[in-house]
Parts: C-alpha cells; structure tokens; sequence
C-alpha cells in the first residue's frame, strides 16, 4: 500500500462525503477528513497540526472532528476541537478508533471511516443538534497531503 488512491478509491471517497453530508445535516459541528502518505510524528500530534492548518478550530462552536490518517506510516488518529472534546470521554475517541482499526485490519479502509464518521455525527448530535442557522463552516471534500 503506498499510494492514497490505492487507500482509498474515488468511488469509496465519494461514499465517505456523503457519510460526512448525512452526519452534518444532524449537527452543527463540521467532520473533516485527511488523508497523506506519511508522518515522523506521532498520529495524534501531526493530527493536531492538520487541525490547524485547516483552520479547524476556526468553528463558531469549536466542534470540529478530523479523520487523520497517513497511510504509509500506518497511522490515524481522530481529533475533536475542545467544544465536543469537553463533552465526551477519552473513551469515545478510543472506542470510534478501535471501530475503525477493526476494519483497517482487514483492508477495509473506507468502511471503518464511514462507520466511525457515522458514529461521530450521532455523537456530535447529542451535543450539538442540527439549527436551521447552520452553514457547512468546513468543506466536506477529503482532504489529502502528499
Ligand atoms: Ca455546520
Ligand atoms: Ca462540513
């Protein structure tokens, strides 16, 4: 596995920004995911700076969630802005990522984003439900490095 369109097919993007579309008409808070071949530094830390290079944390209501994953170095990580942060336990997180590793085990790296994006959105929902105000703050297109 070493290119991104390998991990994941056009096809198989396009279910994962509807999986994104579906959850954000439930909530206000924004999903995004990234996706590049590589990373030195621990997922969680390099998942932090995409956060801000992305201007994730720019959210009325700081309740952006990303999907980070760097598929040569077999990394992921999923990071919540401090709105839904505050909200959840570590134990959400460390659920929807074991989620995701169950499916990533077997090469089904599309399927274990989707349901844990689904799962997200349900959460997110709880906390912060869909208002008739909302606007889509961060683009639902997957966003991929080098
Ligand atoms: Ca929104
Ligand atoms: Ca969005």
């Amino acid at each position: 596995m070493s290119k991104i369109e390998d991990f994941i097919t056009a096809e198989q993007g396009q279910a994962i920004i509807k999986a994104i579309e579906m959850a954000e008409k439930n909530t206000s808070g924004e999903i995004r995911v990234h996706i590049e071949k590589n990373t030195e530094l621990p997922p969680l830390e390099r998942a932090l700076e995409v956060f801000h290079l992305m201007e994730m944390d720019k959210t009325d209501l700081r309740n952006g969630v990303l999907f980070y994953v760097a598929v040569e170095s077999k990394k992921f990580a999923i990071l919540g802005d401090e709105g839904i942060h505050s909200k959840v336990t570590e134990n959400f997180w460390d659920a929807e990522k074991e989620l995701m590793l169950t499916y990533f085990k077997t090469a089904e790296f599309s399927k274990g984003i989707e349901l844990a994006i689904i799962e997200v959105g349900k959460k997110l929902k709880e906390f912060f439900p869909y208002h008739s105000s909302d606007t889509d703050e961060l683009s639902n297109e997957i966003s991929r490095g080098s």
